[in-house]
């Protein structure tokens, strides 16, 4: 048996709205992305959503719109895809790291006003693997320094904390839908924020600094080519209009996984904070005992045709952020101890029961193997 790491859920509803474009001459900036955004906007109750071409291309325009620039300091986390600090490189600034909570691993709250000093601009928080953070606080926090504060939820679109949607409590908040996302576009990303200038910023720099109500030649600022094209758009929206099912098929995959896996001592399920009122489940990543070989087991699956990948390598021990900033090992203890125990499993909403129970039989084998 083979079973991927993941894989989107596309159904004849997505066929038809992307041939519908196809046959309508429009392929780029047209009326499919503007229903798109105000599918997103409407799902995540805030005032605008501006979509683009990435997550990251998304995220790099937020940081232009609030004006972070060389030698500004931007608080966010080591545990997280590389984009979520990539962003802040980009304009020169500075990614400035908190270790992160052991059950969470989201950025430990304790450890972020410690952090804060006169070159600090903005709190940049990752909802990571789809866990919502406390946004009532990180705000507190923004509020009483003079921050700007930034949702990274480009793993958590749906997630609730406390009753309020990831990537709403905040300047502005990303989602993003390669692939593996909760929805997809193939490509693409999306800016949501209640803040009418930041909303027009990042519409007239995703299409080459144009200004919002003006000529197709005239460009008021620097800007890009971020534009989401009515094809990726036309996907989004039928994806958009199925997000509750899909969502819903996520969780039943996760307590398929968690039900037959929370009973292995060796193996630690994801935990999730008592006030995340509604999961949005975007990877299933498990812990490993440090007396097995992590590596060792996945070898093993992977073998056996199961996909699988050790969730995330720490930022700040990448190349080009040794380099940079002198980070190594030992910088920031608990993400990388975390980050030497995690298998992230098979996971996308179409996964069957029989593939699961595939996936749990071969784990189990790889850890009596694989003990030190
Ligand atoms: C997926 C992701 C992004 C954006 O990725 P793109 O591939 O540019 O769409 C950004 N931050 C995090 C934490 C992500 O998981």
């Amino acid at each position: 048996m083979k079973v991927p790491l993941s894989g989107p859920d596309i159904t004849e509803l997505e066929i038809k709205y992307v041939n519908d474009v196809l046959k309508s001459n429009i392929l780029s900036i047209g009326p499919v992305i503007e229903t798109f955004e105000k599918k997103v906007a409407e799902f995540t109750g805030t005032k605008h959503a501006v979509a683009v071409n990435s997550g990251t291309s998304a995220l790099h325009l937020i940081i232009k719109s609030l004006d972070i620039k060389d030698g500004d300091e931007v608080i966010t986390t080591p545990f997280s895809f590389v984009a979520s600090s990539n962003c802040i490189l980009m304009e020169r600034a500075i990614p400035v790291f908190v270790d992160i909570d052991p059950y969470t691993l989201n950025m430990d709250m304790d450890k972020i006003e410690s952090k804060i000093n006169k070159n600090t601009k903005a709190i940049l928080s990752v909802d990571v693997f789809g866990q919502p953070m406390n946004m009532e606080y990180i705000n507190c926090l923004a509020k009483k320094h003079g921050l700007k504060v930034i949702e990274d939820s480009c793993e958590a679109m749906g997630a609730e904390y406390n009753g309020v949607k990831a990537g709403k409590m905040c300047e502005a908040g990303v989602f993003a839908f390669y692939p593996n996302k909760q929805i997809t576009t193939a490509e693409g990303g999306i800016i949501v924020t209640d803040n009418d200038n930041l909303a027009d910023l990042c519409r007239s720099m995703r299409s080459q600094g144009r200004p919002i109500t003006g000529l197709w030649l005239e460009h008021e600022r620097l800007g890009y080519n971020y534009r989401l094209s009515e094809l990726h758009a036309a996907l989004g929206v039928a994806q958009m209009e199925r997000i509750d099912e899909i969502l819903k098929k996520r969780d039943n995959v996760a307590h398929m996984y968690s039900s037959r896996l929370k009973h292995i001592k060796e193996v630690t399920v994801p935990y999730i904070d008592p006030q995340v009122n509604r999961t949005s489940w975007f990877v299933y990543v498990i812990r490993i005992d440090e007396k097995i070989d992590r590596n060792k087991v996945m070898q093993y699956l992977l073998e056996s045709g199961i996909g699988c990948r050790p969730y995330f390598t720490p930022i700040h021990l990448q190349k080009y952020f040794r380099e940079m900033f002198g980070y190594k090992e030992g910088d920031f203890p608990i993400t990388e101890q975390v980050a030497a125990s995690t298998i992230a499993l098979p996971f996308f909403s179409n996964l069957r029961e029989d593939q699961v129970e595939y996936v749990v039989e071969k784990l189990q084998e790889a850890i009596k193997k694989c003990s030190r």
